[in-house]
């Protein structure tokens, strides 16, 4: 079976291929960086990351756009509060969020481009809209004129019947069911932060941004245009408005949402108190890569609940598949290859690649790996499994890897590479061979040292971070 994405704009499974056949032309909405991300944005990010390594698994190259919205409600706000220019405010929660994502290993898109680097072409791309006779000026500010958009609608799937002509907003988030107006330039406020521009003196509409970032970098249609599901309405409709008025050519061709996450089953927000940043887990002593599982392992367009429960298996899964992986490198397995587990691993890979290609189901993925490892471990007990059959395995695993990524732990932690200590592991086992004790001692209490414990068994020594 082809790779098939589920699809907003047609509430269908559809097959993917990129327009041009190799490169799939990619953009996601960016943190609005006002403060650090909180678990549910990198639920959101984690996703598009799976869906990043999944289209390069499957040999595609990516031009993947992400923007930072540097300028809105309520950076101003925060910003005013603590005294300090927008910018200045800004540069914190942007390199915050690289860190953030770095911890739970999102890979760098292609291009990273600032809402406030791009004044100059959200005015050009209002102007176009003014000359298509789509805009109309209030006080200074410039609304998009939504009547003169008939396909209104075709995403969020809603018929604005009940719409009021020329009913107006100017906050760039609402969540009412009720198409208006909306702002696509704001006009210069007293005290706020603003451009001189042939629209005036003010400032652009969060909407506009992404419509003209995007068909910058990736031309007027784009393969994938991707979001968590709060962005469906009004942000992603007034994005096909903005650019399909402009262009006149069908802006996106996939549209991906992913579902929110929530915390004991509830909505995670401040005042209930189960608000979760990166940084708060981190500091409850959660590895990163626990993090990373649990928000990948439910599949994008579910609702993700998340517990502290639900983290800790995290963390024991990764364990397992730590421990199984030590287990292949280091154990001593009888000669010769068994027909029957290569047989078994082809069919694990076969599962795996089938899950993710039926619109990233990774909960299924996950399962054939799992599946494959219990199997395997028994074969291994019962010396079924021959050394000719390793290769295979570690084959699999790193498949599993190149997309679910947490099998290396973090560097920082513990110094030592895992290449070092394979190489002090085996300088000990020389060291035990020739008589040398003092030295083998010596190389168990260096790794000790550094977090590293060893375990001498029949099949050799086994090694793991504390
Ligand atoms: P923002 O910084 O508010 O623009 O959000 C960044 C991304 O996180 C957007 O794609 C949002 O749709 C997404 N997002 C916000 N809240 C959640 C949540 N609770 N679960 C999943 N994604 C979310
Ligand atoms: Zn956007």
């Amino acid at each position: 079976m082809p790779l098939r994405f589920y699809n907003t704009l047609s509430q269908k499974v559809e097959e993917f291929a990129p327009l041009d056949g190799h490169t799939v032309r990619v953009y996601t909405c960016g943190p609005t960086v006002w403060n650090f991300v909180h678990i549910g944005n990198l639920r959101t990010f984690t996703s598009q990351d799976i869906l990043r390594r999944w289209l390069q698994y499957r040999g595609y190259k990516l031009m993947h756009v992400m923007n930072i919205t540097d300028v809105d409600d309520r950076i101003i706000q925060q910003a005013a509060a603590a005294g300090q220019p927008i910018g200045e405010y800004t540069a914190r929660f942007t390199q915050a969020f690289f860190e953030d994502t770095g911890k739970v290993r999102l890979q760098q898109p292609e291009l990273v481009c600032k809402a406030t680097d791009h004044i100059d072409d959200m005015v050009r791309l209002i102007g176009q809209l003014g000359e298509n006779g789509c805009t109309y000026e209030s006080d200074g500010s410039v609304y998009f004129r939504i009547a003169k958009f008939p396909a209104y609608g075709k995403l969020s799937h809603t018929h604005f019947a009940g719409m009021k002509a020329g009913a107006r907003v100017d906050s760039d988030r609402y969540d009412k069911d009720d198409a208006r107006d909306f702002v696509l330039w704001k006009a210069k406020k007293e005290g706020e932060h603003y451009w001189d521009t042939p629209l005036g003196q003010g400032r652009p509409g969060w909407h506009i941004e992404c419509s003209a970032m995007a068909m910058r970098y990736l031309g007027e249609t784009l393969d994938i245009h991707a979001g968590g599901v709060d962005l469906v309405f009004p942000h992603h409709e007034n994005e096909i408005a903005q650019s399909e008025a402009s262009t006149g050519k069908p802006f996106v061709r996939f549209w991906m949402h992913t579902e929110h996450l929530m915390v004991e089953s509830q909505t995670m927000s401040k005042s209930l108190g189960n608000f979760y940043t990166l940084r708060d887990l981190l500091e409850k002593g959660y590895a990163p890569e626990a993090v990373r599982y649990l928000l990948a392992s439910v599949p994008y367009r579910k609702q993700l609940n998340f517990t502290f429960d639900g983290l800790r298996s995290a963390a024991t899964a990764i364990e397992r598949l730590r421990n199984y992986e030590l287990r292949l490198k280091t154990s001593k397995l009888p000669e010769g290859m068994s027909a029957g587990i290569q047989e078994r691993t082809r069919k694990a890979q076969a599962q795996f690649e089938a899950a993710l290609d039926d619109d990233l189901n990774t909960a299924e993925a996950l399962g054939a790996v799992f599946e494959y490892i219990r199997d395997t471990n028994t074969a291994l007990d019962g010396g079924e499994f021959l050394a000719g059959n390793r290769e295979g395995a570690l084959d699999l695993l790193e498949r599993f890897d190149s997309i679910f990524d947490v099998l290396r732990p973090a560097v920082s932690e513990h110094g030592l590479q895992d290449g070092e200590i394979e190489a002090l592991v085996e300088e000990r086992a020389q060291a035990k061979k020739t008589r040398n004790f003092a030295r083998a001692d010596d190389i168990r209490r260096k790794l000790l040292d550094q977090g590293v414990v060893l375990e001498d068994t029949r099949e050799g020594t086994r090694w793991k971070r504390k």
